[in-house]
């Protein structure tokens, strides 16, 4: 009999850095286009592994000197290279004992739902069948993992675990084994700081505005969040924190062709890596600005000898008192001036 114990012990043999297993009926109330249950109806469980974004992935953007690793090994690398080969490995492992398992890696390729803008694209797909949603239905992985026992949302809306807090990438199968579920997290991460807000290059996150939902009967509160601000500004859309940006471009431009679209390379000299844009903002606020934070609170089970930040963080042809809405970043405290 295939246990979640062994199934945990084997994601982890694999190279996964969490597993967790929600039970079907956690999604619930999930929207059409997002219900893992439509991908595999007979399923019993999702299992749901995280992959750790290493420290010193962001280590380059943090300094301004290198940016290629957390794009290529912490964002496409992650998605499209590494935890798919682990997710591979699972699979044949529960199929080894009997059990289909069906994958769902981090990618968007197909997917009805928008991944910049949450929003459904039109004429994508079409139902196969009366009453089913458009392919490729494609799961919130933040909610799966959630619904895993994971971690919670913080006011970024980027998934905190206790571990990790806001660094890593989920993927998940769907399994009929009949695996036990693991209990929702119910401690606490975030602590509602809003450095998040404060040093979000792209100003995507609110102070003050909410969204929410309710997975299993247990609601999770973030600021609001403008996604197209978001996956703009990730992409380096704003250029006092994009080195690579072409002098002659301005943000504009940049923002109407930031969508790996073939004019992109007109206005910013990074390439596309694995069919990703180049993360270049090295998520500014959501992660980077978090995790500092949240070691400095000694939250993280993860520890390190050393903190992160022991400079300023850099600006281009400004100020760093002049970061948004006129309000003073918590580094001037921190690190004092310049
Ligand atoms: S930076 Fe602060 S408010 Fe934002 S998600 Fe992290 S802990 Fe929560």
């Amino acid at each position: 009999m295939l246990t979640s114990a062994d199934v945990k012990k084997m994601a982890k043999a694999c190279g996964a850095d969490l597993c967790g297993i929600a039970s079907m009926d956690r999604f619930e109330g999930a929207p059409k286009q997002q219900d893992p249950r439509y991908i595999f109806p007979d399923s019993r469980a999702c299992v749901v592994l995280a992959f750790r974004i290493p420290r010193g992935y962001l280590r380059g953007i943090e300094e301004g000197t290198y940016f290629t690793a957390y794009s290529a090994m912490g964002y496409g690398g992650l998605n499209i290279i590494y935890t798919p080969i682990v997710l591979r490995q699972l699979t044949c492992f529960i199929e080894d004992h009997g059990y289909e398992s069906a994958p769902i890696p981090n990618m968007y390729p197909g997917a009805t739902i928008s991944f910049a803008t949450q929003n459904v694209i039109p004429n994508r797909s079409r139902p196969v069948r009366s009453g089913l949603p458009m392919p490729d239905v494609m799961i919130d992985m933040r909610i799966a993992a959630y619904a895993a026992g994971l971690g919670e949302f913080g006011w970024s809306k980027m998934f905190l675990t206790p571990e990790f807090g806001p660094a890593q990438r989920f993927v998940a199968l769907l399994t009929d084994a009949p695996l036990e579920p693991d209990p929702i997290f119910t401690g606490k991460i975030c602590d509602r700081c809003k450095l998040c807000v404060k040093a979000c290059s792209g100003n995507a996150i609110s102070a003050t505005e909410t969204e929410s939902i309710t997975v299993a009967g247990h609601k999770q509160e973030w600021g609001k969040l403008d996604c197209t601000a978001c996956s703009v500004a990730y992409r380096g859309g704003k250029a006092e924190y994009n080195p690579f940006m072409r002098p002659e471009a301005n943000e504009a431009e940049y923002k109407d062709n930031y969508c790996g679209r073939p004019k992109l390379d007109e206005y910013c000299g990074y390439p596309k890596l694995f069919e990703h844009n180049a993360a270049l903002e090295g998520a500014r606020g959501c992660m980077r600005e978090c995790l500092i934070h949240l070691e400095e609170k000694g939250i993280l089970t993860r520890k390190f000898a050393n903190k992160f930040r022991h400079r300023l963080p850099w600006r281009l042809d400004s100020k760093v008192e002049d970061v948004q809405n006129g309000e003073t970043l918590s580094e001037i405290e921190r690190y004092g001036k310049e």
